[in-house]
């Protein structure tokens, strides 16, 4: 009885990801973020002046929704090489029921996994507030 509430909870969660995720698509294909103002800025970059791991995304999606896969690397290469695919597999081993896909969830909650994604977050935080990457940036732009 328990799981089957726990299954119909993971099905209204599913959905309303699913809708949030089309939603949010068709914002970011229509309106660039680079050219709108509305859009929500960065806290830290505010804040501090630097770049903060996430810095660029919506700009990157906005990229990627249009096929631009050079922009959106140069936007921010972590959200895309490295976050959003540890979303869609942390989303599939969520979705996916008792028993089935175990070995993913292991990769996932494993301490290396976690130690790895720590490290190359922070790695990417100091890197892209380097003159290193903003000439890498300006190179390929
Ligand atoms: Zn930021």
């Amino acid at each position: 009885m328990q799981q089957e509430a726990t299954t119909d909870m993971q099905k209204r969660i599913i959905y309303i990801i699913i809708v949030v995720i089309i939603a949010l698509s068709i914002v970011y294909y229509i309106f660039d973020p680079a050219e709108y103002g509305w859009f929500p800025g960065c806290i830290i970059e505010w804040a501090t002046g630097f770049e903060c791991p996430a810095c660029g995304t919506q700009r990157m999606v906005h990229a990627l929704l249009h096929g631009d896969i050079r922009t959106a690397l140069l936007l921010n290469p972590f959200m895309l090489v490295v976050l959003m695919p540890m979303i869609a597999l942390l989303t599939i081993a969520f979705i996916s029921p008792k028993g089935k896909l175990e070995w993913l969830k292991k990769f996932i909650a494993h301490p290396i996994t976690l130690i790895m994604l720590f490290l190359l977050l922070n790695g990417w935080w100091i890197l892209r507030n380097t003159p290193l990457w903003h000439n890498f940036i300006a190179t390929y732009n």
